[in-house]
């Protein structure tokens, strides 16, 4: 083992060890099972009567916005409950960069009833992938975790290898949303372990969409009928 992965590996345990009995947050003792006390929980925003095609708040009642009415999205339904801003923004470049894997669950807890009361169900969790390169040395996908989570949760199995990126393309972030598509285009490859008709798509956050837009052409190419996109957060259009 590695002097890096060893090190990891004492990082995640010493999380676990430490984690409950003191609020991830601000550190205080929150009470009962919960990793976040009420205030810290407070502090996560939901999206307020999202739109069930792009996850932004709709301005009218019913389920689809009038953006998504002229200009639907390729995929069928998302789910990504909680607002990029705060402490959400906070707890998921944590997720996605210093390693703080116990984040995904306090994050998914936070974040579980829609996906609970969505029906039917998808049939498996597809997590959007990194380059094998950025995975070597990032150790871990959080997208993979989330789905691991969701999974638990759910019952509902994941399917790590499905999708694969097959280039390495530079981070979305920091880039313009044209930037974005182009960044991404044809980048990933499909080998599910059996055809599936019914998945849903697992990332972090929704930002563009250009990631998931990507996929979903893929996966419907490939014959998948129902593409959901789940992700813990929706950043909200400027
Ligand atoms: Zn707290
Ligand atoms: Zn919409």
């Amino acid at each position: 083992m590695s002097g890096r992965r060893l090190h990891r590996g004492i990082v995640r345990i010493l999380e676990y060890l430490l984690a409950p009995g003191v609020c991830l947050g601000c550190g205080c003792d929150p009470g009962g099972h919960h990793s976040l006390c009420a205030s810290c929980r407070e502090l996560i925003k939901r999206v307020p009567n999202p739109c069930g095609y792009c996850g932004q708040p709709n301005p009218l009642t019913g389920l689809i916005c009038p953006a998504c009415r002229l200009n639907p999205p390729r995929w069928q339904k998302i789910i990504a409950p909680l607002q990029y801003r705060g402490l959400t923004r906070d707890y998921l470049l944590q997720l996605k960069y210093s390693e703080a894997l116990y984040l995904a669950k306090s994050l998914c807890q936070q974040a579980i009833d829609p996906f609970r009361q969505n029906w039917p169900r998808p049939e498996v969790l597809l997590p959007v992938p990194l380059h094998r390169a950025r995975l070597l040395e990032r150790g871990y996908n959080q997208a993979g975790e989330i789905a691991q989570v969701l999974s638990a949760e759910l019952g509902i199995p994941v399917d790590r290898r499905a999708l694969t990126r097959q280039r390495n393309t530079p981070v979305q972030s920091g880039l313009s949303a044209g930037q974005r598509v182009a960044n991404v285009h044809q980048a990933f490859a499909y080998a599910p372990r059996r055809d599936y008709r019914h998945v849903a798509v697992i990332d972090d956050i929704v930002t563009t969409g250009s990631t998931v837009t990507e996929i979903t052409g893929l996966l419907h190419r490939e014959g998948v009928e129902f593409v959901e996109v789940w992700a813990l957060a929706r950043a909200y259009r400027r």
